[in-house]
């Protein structure tokens, strides 16, 4: 299974991007940025891709997409940039993501998006974090309304503490954090467990072993 990572120079997409290449059946394409970042995965035996999502439309990400089983989404404009950016990559940079996985017909898509997505979370976060609440919230549902055979993870506060191996998962979890590691784990038992296809779940640190949480979702 060719999994494309959008966002695969990220802390999180790195650390997917490895786990892929360590199993067995399982390989990745990176989708970075820049070209001076391709060597972390040529050194992994991963495939590299150069496209951006801001500047490139949806036929140039469909590009990146041709001939995998699965796309993850891993992007974002990150806490540094503004709510222009935050428009431009969380939200249309995941529609685009979306619309380019339809066009190259590929069917699995996995979507990393916020805790709570929800309207009532837009309504009362505050005002620097409300754009990016916005932004999961209209991607999110862009993308249950897509008939891709999709996933959405809800991790909760990211850290980039070492991996347990355990976590919560579940429909609605208590707020919490969870490694940027332990998420990347997730992420792979979710492409494992197609029972997760049509599913979202939020997920934090916990005690059930990641394989075990994802399936019994
Ligand atoms: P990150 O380290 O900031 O990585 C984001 C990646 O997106 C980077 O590789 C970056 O590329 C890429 N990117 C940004 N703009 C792009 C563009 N125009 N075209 C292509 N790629 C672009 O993020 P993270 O910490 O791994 O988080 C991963 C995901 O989790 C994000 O979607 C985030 O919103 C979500 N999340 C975060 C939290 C949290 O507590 N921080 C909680 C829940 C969910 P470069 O490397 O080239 O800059």
């Amino acid at each position: 299974m060719k999994i494309l990572v959008v966002g695969a120079n990220g802390q999180v997409g790195k650390h997917a991007v490895s786990m892929i290449q360590e199993k067995e059946g399982l390989e990745a394409r990176a989708m970075i940025r820049k070209q001076e970042q391709a060597s972390y995965f040529e050194d992994l035996g991963a495939e590299t891709v150069l496209k951006d999502l801001e500047k490139d439309d949806i036929d140039a990400i469909s590009e990146a997409a041709e001939g995998v089983d699965a796309v993850v989404f891993a992007a974002g404009s990150g806490p540094k940039t503004g709510p222009d950016k935050t428009m431009l990559i969380d939200l249309d940079g995941a529609v685009k993501t979306i619309e380019a996985t339809k066009k190259a017909g590929v069917k699995r898509f996995v979507m990393i998006s916020s805790f709570d997505t929800t309207r009532e979370a837009i309504q009362s976060a505050p005002s620097s974090f409300a754009p990016y609440v916005a932004a999961k919230h209209y991607a999110d549902g862009w993308l249950r309304d897509t008939d891709l055979d999709y996933t959405i993870v809800h991790p909760g506060a990211l850290t980039n503490d070492p991996a347990t191996g355990t976590v919560t998962a579940g429909e609605t979890v208590e707020r919490g954090e969870i490694p940027r590691e332990d998420v990347a784990s997730v992420i792979v038992s979710v492409l494992e467990n197609d029972s997760t296809i049509g599913k979202e779940f939020q997920v934090v640190g916990g005690v059930k072993p990641v394989q075990e949480a994802v399936t019994s979702l």
